[in-house]
C-alpha cells in the first residue's frame, strides 16, 4: 500500500527536510519502518529504546490516534495519511462562571464600544454581560500571548490575568505584538498593563509577575474561569495543565514551533487533557525552543487569534470548541489538519486511576534544572572567548570549526570553517586533525555534541567555545552581532 507520511517540522532535518514522504506497508508499523529504514536519523527521535514509540510522539492513521486503533498493527489502505505528531515548546467544557455573579449593566460608553457584538443574535446584551462577568488567565505573554491579551481585552473580557517575569527583549518585537520599541527592557506586564488600559479602561487587567511554579499555580489559577496556555516550555506546560485539570477548568492551548502550530481545548469533563495527548515531556534538547529553533513572525498571531476565539466561544456558551480534537496548522502550506483526541483511561492526572493528585516539581519531570536553558548533555573541555583570541593573535595553528547552519553563518561568522554539526559524521575528514580545533556554535550546546563526537572519532587536542559566538560578542568583539 502506497501511503503518505506527513512529517512535523521539528522532524524534517532528519527526513531529507521534506513535509511527506511516500512509503509502502501494509501495517502502520511496516510503514514507520521503512521511514526510519530510508532515514535512519529519524528512527532515534521515534523510537525509545527496545523499541517502543517514544510517549511524546503520536501517530495518527488519517484523523485517528493509533493507540484507539490496533496501534503498530493498524491496517492501512492506499491512500492513507499517516501523521506524525510530536509535542511542540501544545465533550463541552463550561467555564464555572457564576451567572449569578452580578456585574453593573453597560455604560453608555460600553454599549457603543460593544456595538458590534451587541448587534450579532450569538452575543447580544446576554454575550456581552458573560464576556463582562468572564475571569480568564493567560499564562505567559510572549507570541501567543500579545494577541491573545489584546484581542481579549478588546472584546470586553472583564477581567484578565496575565502571568510573566520577562523584560521586553529586542528579539521578542519580530513578533510579540503588544509590545513597542520604547518597551525594550521594561517588564513585560508593566508594558502590557499600560497598552491594554489603553485599549479598554472598562476591564481589570490582574498582573502576577512571577514564574508560575507548583507553589504559586493553584493560588494563581482558582480565581479564574478559564486558563490559556501561551506558554513555551514544557515544565510550564505540563504545570497549567496539571493545575488546570485539578481544578476542574477549561485549559484552551496552543504551542508554536517555526511554521506549524496546534491548538486544542482540554479539560471538558469527559474530553482529553494534555497529559491523555502526551504522558510525557520530550528528552531536554531533543526539541528546540524558539528561541533555538526560531518562529516565523505571524504564526503566533495566528494560533493566539485561534485560542481567543476559542476563549469567546467558551465564555459565551456557543459553536463547538476543539475539545477532543487537535488543529494542526502548517503556515507554509496554509493548511488547517484536525486529529481526533481521545481521553486516555490510563491517565495519571484525569484517568480513573490518577496517581497525581497534587503539582510535582515539573523541572524535575521535564529533566530540566533551573531555568529556561538545558545543561549541556555532555561535559567536554571547554576554552573561553578571551583565551581564543590571545592564542589566534599568538599566531597559533587553531582549526576553528563553525557547527551552525549556513544560514546562521550569514548572520556573523568568527570566519570558522563551517559544517553543520548534521553533516559532521560524512565530513569529519576535512578537519585538520593535526593541530588543535577549537569549535563553536551560537551559545555553545551545540558544538559540544561536536566535540563530544570528535573525541570519540580520535580528535584529541579539541577545545569546546565556551559560550560560543554570543560569548565572543560579549567578551572580545561586541561589532560581531548577536541574534
Ligand atoms: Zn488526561
Amino acid at each position: 500500500m502506497a501511503v503518505k507520511v506527513m512529517i512535523p517540522t521539528p522532524l524534517r532535518p532528519f527526513a531529507g527536510k521534506q513535509a511527506s514522504v511516500e512509503v509502502d506497508g501494509r501495517t502502520v508499523g511496516e510503514a514507520l519502518d521503512a521511514l526510519t529504514g530510508r532515514y535512519q536519523e529519524l528512527r532515534k527521535h521515534l523510537y525509545a529504546e527496545g523499541g517502543r514509540l517514544r510517549s511524546f510522539v503520536n501517530v495518527y492513521v488519517n484523523e485517528e490516534d493509533i493507540r484507539h486503533l490496533q496501534k503498530d498493527e493498524t491496517p492501512l489502505r492506499e491512500g492513507d495519511t499517516i501523521s506524525i505528531v510530536p509535542s511542540i515548546a501544545g465533550g463541552r467544557p463550561q467555564p464555572q462562571t457564576a451567572a449569578s455573579d452580578p456585574v453593573p449593566p453597560l455604560s453608555k460608553e460600553e454599549v457603543l464600544r460593544y456595538s458590534r457584538h451587541l448587534i450579532m443574535p450569538e452575543v447580544g446584551m446576554e454575550g456581552q454581560l458573560k464576556l463582562k462577568r468572564a475571569k480568564v488567565l493567560l499564562v505567559g505573554s510572549g507570541g501567543l500571548g500579545a494577541p491573545l491579551a489584546l484581542y481579549l481585552a478588546a472584546a470586553g473580557v472583564g477581567r484578565l490575568g496575565l502571568v510573566d517575569f520577562d523584560r521586553v527583549d529586542f528579539t521578542n518585537l519580530q513578533r510579540q505584538v503588544l509590545y513597542t520599541t520604547g518597551d525594550v527592557g521594561r517588564p513585560k506586564l508593566e508594558a502590557a498593563r499600560r497598552r491594554l488600559t489603553d485599549l479598554n479602561p472598562e476591564i481589570q487587567i490582574d498582573t502576577y509577575e512571577t514564574h508560575l511554579t507548583s507553589e504559586n499555580a493553584l493560588d494563581i489559577l482558582r480565581p479564574y474561569d478559564i486558563i490559556v496556555d501561551g506558554t513555551d516550555n514544557f515544565p510550564t506546560r505540563y504545570l497549567v495543565n496539571d493545575a488546570s485539570v485539578l481544578l476542574g477548568k477549561p485549559n484552551v492551548y496552543g504551542s508554536i514551533f517555526r511554521f506549524e502550530g496546534q491548538v486544542s481545548v482540554f479539560g471538558a469533563p469527559d474530553g482529553p487533557c494534555y497529559r491523555c495527548l502526551y504522558p510525557e515531556p520530550p528528552p531536554p534538547g531533543l526539541v528546540p525552543s524558539c528561541a533555538e529553533g526560531g518562529v516565523l513572525g505571524v504564526l503566533p498571531g495566528i494560533i493566539g487569534s485561534l485560542q481567543a476565539m476559542e476563549v469567546l466561544k467558551l465564555v459565551l456558551g456557543n459553536g463547538n470548541p476543539l475539545a477532543g480534537r487537535l488543529l494542526v496548522f502548517d503556515a507554509l502550506e496554509m493548511s488547517f489538519r484536525e486529529l481526533k483526541l481521545r481521553k486516555n483511561p490510563e491517565c495519571p492526572i484525569c484517568g480513573p486511576h490518577r496517581t497525581i493528585t497534587e503539582l510535582i516539581d515539573y523541572y524535575e519531570f521535564c529533566g530540566v534544572r533551573g531555568e529556561e536553558a538545558p545543561p549541556p548533555s555532555v561535559q567536554v573541555p571547554e576554552m573561553t572567548a578571551r583565551e581564543l583570541r590571545e592564542r589566534l593573535s599568538r599566531g597559533e595553528n587553531i582549526f576553528l570549526l563553525d557547527v551552525r547552519e549556513p544560514h546562521e553563518y550569514q548572520i556573523c561568522n568568527l570566519g570558522g570553517y563551517l559544517i553543520p554539526l548534521g553533516d559532521l559524521p560524512r565530513r569529519v575528514q576535512e578537519i585538520n586533525a593535526s593541530g588543535p580545533v577549537v569549535v563553536h556554535c551560537r551559545s555553545g550546546a551545540r558544538s559540544a555534541e561536536a566535540v563530544d563526537f570528535l573525541r570519540k572519532a580520535g580528535f584529541s587536542r579539541v577545545w569546546n567555545l565556551k559560550g560560543g559566538i554570543l560569548a565572543w560578542s560579549d567578551e572580545v568583539d561586541p561589532s560581531v552581532p548577536k541574534y
